[in-house]
Formats: structure tokens, C-alpha cells, sequence
């Protein structure tokens, strides 16, 4: 599905140009779910944007479905850390942008998704009006409400309490496992990375390079966190990300 070969990237002009991707490789299956997970600062959101095709790779190739990165494409979302919700919209306009962005609203709204997410309710309110928990939410309805068959996520739930956090954890999961996208989740918080990657990346101190792959088999159940497994995966994570 998701295809990254030796991926560089270079922020300024030659010469004087900062490396923040030196040489990531990895592919994801359709329906899989990666996070990857390092230092801030390292190139995350760097190698997100590239995937989402924001940012051109300066050496190296991705490819989606087969077919070269060269721009957004409709069939990937991206969700970022603040939502992006706008504030000005309702809940309604703020879940319905991507679908009004791309000429398919309104043949196509967001309206099963916020049902989904129990927002329907609140669809005519503004984002100030919300919960942290909420907003997010809504940041998610948007995101879904293409249908998209690749998810990317970076740093969403970063900034929210735990008990908050832990639920938009738990209906990632579950949406990931109702909707069948494949999942990219960038995160600097081990146990989001634990709870939400079936394989976690684990990168370097910038630039950014593939320090280990650890895999992690066991999760998918709501219920993973009791889990012994899921302790010791984190504690592998750690040992990798300070060894
Ligand atoms: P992360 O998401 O892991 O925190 P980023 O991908 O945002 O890291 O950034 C990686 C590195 O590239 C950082 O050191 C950052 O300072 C640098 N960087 C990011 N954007 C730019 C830019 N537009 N111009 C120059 N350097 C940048
Ligand atoms: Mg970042």
C-alpha cells in the first residue's frame, strides 16, 4: 500500500541545507497500522507531510497503491495535533471542509460519521463551544468523511488529559478496525505508539534514520493496555529510543 524507498529530505537551499531525512525505507500493507515514534525535533512530521505529499522527498521515492507520491491525493487524510478545526464553522462546515474542499459536498456529507461519533448533536455549534475531546473528534469526522483508504496522523491526541486521551485512543482503535484504512501515526508518546502501531518505528535524533523495528503482534483488543505484553513492549520502545 504504502511504499517509502530511501527516503531523503533537505529543508533550505544546497549548500546550506539542513538534513532532516537521511535514508528511511519501510512499507506498510493495506490495513496495517505503523507508528513511528522518536525524539522531537527528529523529522516526523517531516516524513508524514512527504507521504501526504506536502513536501517533495529530495532523494528517494514513495509510492501509494503502486503510483508515485506527487501531490495530496483524495484517498489520504491527514489529521493534525490541534484538529485544524476553524473557528468561525460549526462543528457541520468544520466536518464537512474536505468533502466541500474536493466538490463533493453536498452529493456526500460527514452526517453518518458524526453519528458515529456521537457528535450530531452539537452540529451546530462553533469549536469554542466544545471539549478538547469533542474538537478532536470533529478533527476526526473531517478526516473520515472521504472514506480515505490511508490515515495519517501526527501527534493527534498530544496535549490532552489522560483519561480524554486514552478514549480518542480507544475509538482510533475502533474505527481502524470498522474502516479498514491503513494507519500512519506519528507520536513521541510510547504508549500511543504501543497501543496504536502493530509495527513501531523507532528513529533517530535528527536526521531521522530507522534506528529499530519492534514489532508488536499482540495489539488490536480495547483491552490491550491490561495486557503484560503491552508493558513489555513499551519497556523494549524505551530501551531502544534511550539506548
Ligand atoms: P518532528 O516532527 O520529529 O518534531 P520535524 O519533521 O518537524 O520534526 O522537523 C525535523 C527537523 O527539521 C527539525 O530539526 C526542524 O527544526 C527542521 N525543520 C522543520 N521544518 C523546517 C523548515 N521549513 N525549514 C528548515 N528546517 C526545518
Ligand atoms: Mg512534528
Amino acid at each position: 500500500m504504502i511504499e517509502v524507498h530511501s527516503l531523503k529530505i533537505d529543508y533550505g537551499s544546497p549548500g546550506t541545507a539542513v538534513r532532516a531525512v537521511d535514508g528511511v525505507d519501510f512499507s506498510l500493507a493495506r490495513g496495517r497500522s505503523l507508528a513511528l515514534i522518536g525524539p522531537s525535533g527528529c523529522g516526523k512530521t517531516t516524513i508524514l507531510f512527504a507521504i501526504a505529499g506536502l513536501l517533495p522527498p529530495t532523494e528517494g521515492k514513495i509510492t501509494i497503491s503502486g503510483t508515485p507520491v506527487t501531490g495530496p491525493r483524495r484517498d489520504v487524510a491527514l489529521i493534525l495535533q490541534n484538529a485544524g478545526l476553524l473557528p468561525w464553522k460549526t462543528v457541520w462546515q468544520n466536518a464537512n471542509l474536505s468533502l466541500l474542499l474536493s466538490g463533493d459536498y453536498p452529493k456526500q456529507d460527514a452526517g453518518a460519521v458524526l453519528d458515529e461519533l456521537g457528535l450530531s448533536e452539537v452540529r451546530n455549534r462553533y469549536p469554542a463551544e466544545l471539549s478538547e475531546g469533542m474538537k478532536r473528534r470533529v478533527g476526526i469526522a473531517r478526516a473520515l468523511s472521504t472514506a480515505p483508504s490511508v490515515m495519517l496522523m501526527d501527534e493527534p491526541l498530544a496535549s490532552l488529559d489522560t483519561l480524554t486521551r486514552e478514549r480518542i485512543q480507544d475509538l482510533f482503535l475502533t474505527l481502524w478496525h470498522e474502516h479498514g484504512f491503513s494507519l500512519v501515526l506519528v507520536t513521541h508518546d510510547i504508549e500511543e505508539a504501543v497501543f496504536l502501531g502493530q509495527e513501531i518505528l523507532v528513529l533517530t535524533g535528527r536526521p531521522a534514520r530507522i534506528k529499530a523495528v519492534v514489532e508488536n503482534p499482540g495489539m488490536g483488543g480495547l483491552d490491550y493496555r491490561e495486557s503484560p505484553e503491552y508493558t513489555a513492549t513499551m519497556r523494549r520502545v524505551r530501551e531502544v529510543l534511550e539506548g
